[in-house]
């Protein structure tokens, strides 16, 4: 599997593009900017871009939406409560960041447990509200791209509209920290990480 970690957008949020060397087919999960960056890497491996699924709606995320599919012609996947979120520059943020305001209505809403097949890989949508309403975290084969839900060391804002720390809380000790400890973790600012070294040093796990 083809993961490329790309930081673009007004806060260097991570963009991913995730495909497969066999089908030639991949997805783009939050392309926070700098489509040029995002396009490079898409040709470099020659992936025809069947998918972009956001991991929230918020501004940072969603800089560089309308380009890239504009380019790819590729559906939009959001959670059904990030839906009013990406349609609204004032919820979204993007009227307070440097940066062109982003109001898209998705192609498509997702929800808990949903799974997408890409050929020979699946994409599987895990609802993990907190952060946002909205939030997911998106599992691929062993690995988690966990959105502002879960950060390497630590969690993601709840004082932004819609936030609940109880809710990040729980999505994270009931929903992600289940699966095994090889599991990777790529987060939406910063670094990569795995469940278990998350299990031994992020405070916000609950120990068990
Ligand atoms: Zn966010
Ligand atoms: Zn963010």
């Amino acid at each position: 599997m083809i993961i490329e970690r790309i930081p673009c957008g007004v806060f260097q949020a991570n963009c991913y593009v995730v495909g497969s060397e066999n089908s030639g087919k991949g997805i783009v999960i939050d392309p926070a900017g700098d489509v040029d960056k995002i396009m490079k890497i898409v040709y470099e491996h020659e992936l025809t871009i069947e998918y972009i699924i956001l991991t929230h709606g918020h501004g940072d995320h969603i800089g560089g939406l309308l380009e890239l599919k504009d380019k790819t012609k590729a559906p939009i996947l959001i959670h059904s409560l990030d839906k009013d979120m990406l349609m609204n520059k004032e919820i979204n943020l993007s009227n307070q960041m440097p940066m062109e305001p982003v109001e898209i209505n998705p192609d498509k809403t997702v929800e808990d447990g949903e799974t997408l097949a890409l050929d020979d890989f699946e994409i599987n949508i895990i609802h993990t509200p907190g952060h946002t309403p909205g939030s997911i975290s998106i599992k691929i084969d062993k690995t988690i791209f966990t959105g502002d839900t879960l950060f390497k060391g630590s969690i993601g804002r709840t004082d932004l509209i819609g936030g609940s720390y109880d809710d990040i809380i729980d999505s994270i000790n009931k929903k992600l920290v289940k699966y095994d400890n090889d599991v990777t973790i790529f987060s939406g600012h910063g670094p990569s990480s795995t469940i278990g070294i998350e299990k031994s040093t992020n405070p916000f796990i609950k120990k068990s």
